[in-house]
């Protein structure tokens, strides 16, 4: 959606069309997924029990999807959250407009601008959210994959008009402490 609408599931419910782009639980046995093709896909957990996924790109991330996500997995008790980042458009391939380009950096800082292979200007995607999870105290991501656009089997709509999409899926095994 590219938004920043989070729901809470507590329990498996099939393939539950959702209208958002981040999923919370803190239920055991109980996945929750985020689809994407370019568009960064995180998956967060903490050891209090609440696990996420979200599905940022960069205007869920203005919007502040990962913000909300990770507050309400602290509403559900986390206090340590650790990330992944999934697959995802790096810089290389991210030519980016400038106006689009002045917006991210006025919210997330001059670090989030890069330049393509193209010599033009690009957007740094993987530190926008690195950035933007470190405004709810969470470090940066463990990196799980490279470029959608250029590197490995992913998907990309930009590059290549893909319209599958590769999915991050995040659960807990069991109930309590992880
Ligand atoms: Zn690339």
């Amino acid at each position: 959606m590219h938004g920043d609408r989070v729901v809470v599931v507590d329990a498996p419910s099939g393939s539950l069309p959702v209208d958002a782009d981040a999923i919370v639980t803190i239920a055991a046995r109980t996945p929750v997924a985020v689809l994407g093709a370019d568009c960064a896909l995180v998956g967060l957990a903490s050891p209090e029990g609440p696990v996420a996924v979200a599905h940022a790109g960069w205007r869920g991330a203005l919007a502040g999807v990962l913000e909300r996500t990770v507050e309400q997995m602290r509403l559900l008790g986390a206090v340590e959250v650790v990330a992944a980042l999934g697959p995802c458009i790096h810089p290389e391939c991210y030519e980016f407009g400038e106006a689009d380009l002045d917006r991210v950096a006025g919210r997330f800082g001059d670090e989030v601008r890069a330049t393509a292979s193209t010599g033009r200007p690009a957007l740094d995607l993987p530190r926008v959210v690195e950035r933007s999870l470190a405004r709810v105290g969470v470090a940066r991501p463990t990196a799980l994959a490279g470029c959608t656009a250029c590197g490995g089997p992913w998907y990309s709509h930009r590059a290549r008009g893909e319209v599958a999409r590769h999915a991050l899926v995040v659960w807990r095994e069991e109930q309590g402490p992880a």
